[in-house]
């Protein structure tokens, strides 16, 4: 007969507890330091429980055999915690002394707890209530042994508490928190109470050891936050089939059993499945927590490299900057007849040395506009101005480089006055590129230039007729470095930086840019929006 009143549902139910935390530290804290010392020391109250309920269910005749268990798996929480203690969370190594001495003592406990008279005599059974063992006159012996090693494990912990912080502190709070008040209450109960010889709270301490089981589970939750809704699962399915098997014992007619055998079956099979698609469902977690923190890692070395190479680029394009000048200076003094009149074979050289030169002024002026925007240096000076005044000087300087390449540059002119906040020089940069990239990008036609307010800003449109696009090149035209499939094979020069410096123009001034065409040879237009003012 098995003899299930309200005091062994409790122990059951702290068993199950215990199952699912034993669960959960197999599936999450076996790999880290300490883990598999913990889940041993969380085994042998597990193992202490169990004997609990069979000796408190007078099974058959073997009470007494199963008071000796309780007794033996009693004497292992204590050595299983200081054990632990040892070894959390440094992964410390075990001296073999320590271990030998360990050995020795769960050798002696166990012949103690064997043997017919050293600690238990003899066990008296009470109706209606707990019964009574007569001790042997080792009972002491067994209380100091079982005492000693909780103390000595929470001296440790303590010490131990001292020298980490953050993270690790807390766990070990939370484990020396639960096992103070689990142990302590427990030997009260079933230790020291007995040992006057009141049994009638005997089981009580089993119960205790579940303030064990909460701590620690929030403890290892509390730091695996990804994973709450895995283990809450797992859990409760655990504790669900747990249920069952002790509806399962608990069946009182052979039909009933049957019922209960099948439905246990069936609810095995299907957490067996369920937490199979939840393993996979963790590794591909794991997976991709560890692919991002790669990802991660990558991109903060790329953007390390892409920040050495804008210091590099800043100062090179500063070394050039200055020679490049002086050249210049020097070709405007030999053009202008500084140093005599120079032959016509030599006015030629002269120009294409120019032409270069000039090229080369460019393209450092763009890296040099390129490092400083990176690097967070441009200044800005956002004034109002009349738009219309700026585009007039833009036209009026590349009306010529139009004319020699026979396109006609139509700048449509508001009659109004279009006042806006921007700064000058970088508005004026990039309605030159626009117009510039227009003509460069033309063979013939005219080349439009419109602006229109809206509501909340003013839009500014350069229109050609030239080489056009594919709506591939669209998204990318404004990348850095970036030259589009038109210009493959023609022998129209560029860096692929110009349009990408006007977009960080614009987008300082909380504008958008854009570009559109119908396709390969239908002509491009290029704008961009800015508000009047922005704050
Ligand atoms: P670059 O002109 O030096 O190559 P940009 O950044 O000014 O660099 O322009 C990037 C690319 O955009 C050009 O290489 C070209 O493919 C395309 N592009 C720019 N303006 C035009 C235009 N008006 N018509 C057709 N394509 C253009």
């Amino acid at each position: 007969m098995f003899e299930l009143d309200f005091r062994n549902v409790i122990v059951l139910i702290s068993l199950a507890i215990h199952t699912v935390l034993l669960w959960i530290l197999y599936r999450y804290g076996r790999k880290s330091p300490g883990g598999k010392e913990y889940a041993f020391a969380i085994l042998a109250i597990a193992g202490w429980i169990l004997p609990m309920v069979f000796y408190r269910a007078h099974i058959a005749n073997l009470t007494e055999v199963w008071a000796r268990i309780l007794y033996i798996m009693a004497s292992f929480t204590s050595t299983t915690f200081f054990y632990f203690t040892l070894v959390f969370p440094d992964q410390k190594k075990i001296s073999w002394k320590i271990k030998l001495i360990l050995f020795c003592e769960s050798i002696l406990i166990l012949v103690l707890c064997l043997h017919p008279s050293t600690l238990i005599k003899k066990i008296i059974f009470v109706n209606k209530g707990e019964d009574v063992i007569v001790w042997g006159s080792f009972y002491f012996l067994y209380v100091c042994h079982i005492s000693l090693f909780f103390v000595l494990g929470f001296i440790t912990l303590f010490l131990k508490l001292k020298k980490y912080t953050s993270a690790i502190y807390k766990q070990i709070l939370y484990i020396l928190v639960g096992y103070v008040g689990a142990s302590t209450l427990a030997m009260v109960t079933n230790l020291i109470l007995p040992w006057f010889g009141y049994f009638e709270l005997n089981w009580l301490g089993q119960f205790f050891s579940t303030i064990v089981a909460a701590f620690t589970t929030y403890a290892i939750l509390k730091h695996k936050l990804l994973n709450i809704k895995l283990i809450a699962t797992e859990g409760f399915i655990l504790f669900l089939n747990f249920a069952l098997f002790i509806q399962l014992i608990l069946s009182n007619s052979s039909g009933r059993f049957l019922t209960n055998s099948v439905l246990l079956i069936a609810v095995a099979v299907i957490s067996s499945l369920l937490i199979k698609s939840v393993l996979k469902e963790t590794q591909r977690l794991e997976e991709i927590t560890a692919l991002a923190k790669s990802l991660e890692e990558a991109n903060i070395s790329l953007r390390k490299l892409d920040q050495q190479k804008t210091e590099f680029l800043s100062i090179a394009s500063h070394q050039l900057r200055t020679p490049l000048s002086i050249v210049n200076g020097y070709i405007e003094l030999l053009k202008d007849g500084a140093y005599g009149k120079l032959k016509r074979p030599v006015t030629q050289v002269l120009k294409n040395m120019d032409e270069s030169n000039t090229r080369l002024i460019i393209l450092v002026d763009e890296f040099l506009n390129i490092t400083r925007i990176e690097q967070g240096r441009v200044k800005f000076n956002f004034e109002q101005h009349d738009l219309r005044v700026l585009i007039d000087s833009v036209v009026e300087e590349l009306c010529n480089r139009a004319e020699y390449k026979n396109l006609y540059l139509e700048w449509k002119r508001p009659e109004k006055q279009v006042r806006v906040f921007f700064d000058k020089e970088k508005l004026r940069h990039v309605i030159f590129n626009y117009i510039d990239n227009a003509i460069k990008y033309s063979e013939e036609g005219v080349i439009t230039i419109f602006v229109k307010e809206n509501e909340e800003g003013v839009v500014v449109k350069v229109v050609d007729m030239g080489i056009g696009f594919e709506r591939t090149d669209e998204v990318n035209l404004f990348q850095k470095f970036y030259r589009g499939e038109n210009v493959k094979g023609t022998n129209v020069n560029g860096t692929g930086l110009g349009l990408y410096v006007c977009s960080k123009f614009i987008e300082a001034h909380h504008g958008r840019v854009w570009a559109k065409s119908l396709g390969l040879g239908k002509g491009s237009e290029f704008g961009f929006w800015i508000p009047y003012k922005h704050l």
